[in-house]
């Protein structure tokens, strides 16, 4: 008997001393996984209709103004309790709502951009008896990803005679698609032995948008005729046209549930967009909070935080001198950088079972073990990330803890193996703290990307209560 007591007090110990890894499909209630899943629904509604930076932050617009936020041009002053939001070019978006202790900010930052095809400034040809369209990829991809699968085109088209003509083409079941059909297995015998990043290279990414000529033997290029006249008789553009526009390739699929029990999305994009929205709702669904809630949505972070409105250009150091002037607020700019806390919310990768020689599986995060808080990312040696301070992790820790949020910790991959980045760095020069938090997925930067459901809903409950603070 004395044994078996001795026994269950090391097992106390034990639960006390140990870091306990745990699904938290087995730390939340009935209740909450029905929450967990009907919150994944409307993600994956905003998802769909979110594919690009553009309409994601028209998406934004649309419902940051239902919510009562107020677009600050042409405002004079703001007081505590308004809710405000900065357009930058369509493109990246500031929300805030003015808490009590408005000298300081409580930032969540995320990314709206996700890799993707981009057309060419003169991609339209013809060849053996079609048309296609070239394109250059945008961000980090497996470039052999994107052949022989149905793609959407979205974007902008400015005319010579000033007209804007958006494009959305390919979304809807009826709309018709484009693919970039690959090599037959049959002759594939020399392009086989070529390594995976040239499998496919990128000047053989070229979509296929037609092949009927026109009737015409005077005419050189008969298909391209047809094409092109199409496209003036429907959106009056002209071949010219495409060097005033910015048309993007996009997966056509909608997002899935994935597995028997539903627990997982499947979707184009989720990197970042899980965390723009999960960031967005918790925006909306603040109440009150001590300090200014603030959310960054951000373009360009798949191609180094780069462009007027990327985290690395001036975007929130302006935002913040509309801020100060709007608030009335006499401090200056540099003290409420270095008074506010910040969150750079971004994807990570989970521990993938098919490839577990990538990561080390003690610091890996799991699918489905909750919103992964990683001090730093980037890659060996710790380079390109921000290395998030002991007190800041203890900080964000505490709030965890306080509101019964499941979560867990890690890092991306082995170290020398690869990296990855995030806006963080750009987030921690400003001088305010700043750590890495988000979900882990699979396939990262594929056309279908996978996350946890309950890990969606345990970063809003986390994004949530940050805000709150
Ligand atoms: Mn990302
Ligand atoms: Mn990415």
């Amino acid at each position: 008997m004395a044994k078996k007591e001795e026994k269950s007090k090391n097992e106390q110990l034990q639960k006390r001393l140990f870091l306990d890894k745990k699904s938290s499909w087995s730390e939340y209630s009935e209740k909450q996984k029905a929450e967990a899943f009907a919150f994944s629904d409307k993600y994956k509604d905003f998802m769909g209709k979110s594919k690009t930076e553009r309409v994601c932050v028209e998406n934004i617009v649309s419902m940051l103004n239902k919510n009562g936020f107020k677009d600050i041009a042409g405002m004079k002053s703001v007081k505590v309790g308004d809710k405000i939001y900065k357009n930058v070019s369509g493109k990246c978006i500031i929300a805030a709502l003015v808490g009590k202790d408005n000298n300081r900010w409580q930032l969540i930052g995320s990314h709206v951009d996700s890799p993707r095809l981009d057309l060419k400034p003169i991609p339209l040809y013809e060849d053996a008896g079609v048309a296609l369209m070239k394109t250059h990829y945008y961000g980090g991809i497996k470039k052999y990803h994107w052949v022989n699968t149905p793609l959407s085109l979205h974007g902008v088209i400015h005319t010579k005679s000033g007209k804007i003509v958006n494009i959305n083409i390919g979304d809807n079941v009826n709309d018709p698609k484009f693919v970039i059909p690959d090599l037959l297995p049959h002759l594939a015998r020399n392009q086989m032995e070529r390594k995976a990043p040239n499998v496919v290279e990128g000047e053989d990414l070229n979509i296929l948008v037609g092949s009927i000529p026109v009737d015409d033997k005077k005419i050189k290029e008969q298909i391209k005729f047809t094409i092109l006249n199409y496209l003036y008789e429907k959106y009056g553009i002209i071949e010219e046209d495409f060097f005033t526009a910015e048309l993007e390739l996009v997966p056509s699929t909608m997002p899935i549930d994935v597995g028997f029990d539903r627990s997982m999305i499947g979707a184009y994009g989720q990197d970042d967009k899980i965390c723009v929205f999960t960031s967005l709702m918790a925006l909306l669904d603040v109440k009150n909070p001590k300090h200014t809630a603030v959310g960054f949505f951000v373009d360009k972070e798949e191609i180094g935080s780069v462009g007027d409105t990327g985290a690395a250009s001036f975007v929130l150091q302006n935002f913040a001198d509309d801020y100060l002037n709007l608030t009335g607020l006499k401090i200056i700019k540099s003290a409420l950088f270095e008074r506010s806390n910040s969150i750079s919310a971004d994807v990570t990768a989970g521990l993938d079972p098919n490839y577990k020689d990538v990561h080390d599986a003690r610091n890996a995060p799991v699918l489905g073990f909750g919103i992964s808080v990683e001090k730093y990312g980037g890659g060996g040696g710790k380079y390109s990330t921000h290395d998030a301070s002991a007190e800041y992790m203890n900080y964000v820790r505490q709030i965890l803890d306080k509101n019964k949020i499941a979560w867990q910790t890690g890092e991306l991959g082995k170290i020398d193996i690869g990296g990855g980045g995030t806006i963080g760095m750009y987030l921690s020069r400003y001088g305010m703290n700043c750590v890495d938090a988000g979900p882990a997925v699979f396939g990262m930067h594929s056309p279908c990307e996978i996350s946890s459901k309950i890990d969606v809903y345990t970063s809003y409950l986390f994004y949530r209560a940050f805000l709150q603070e």
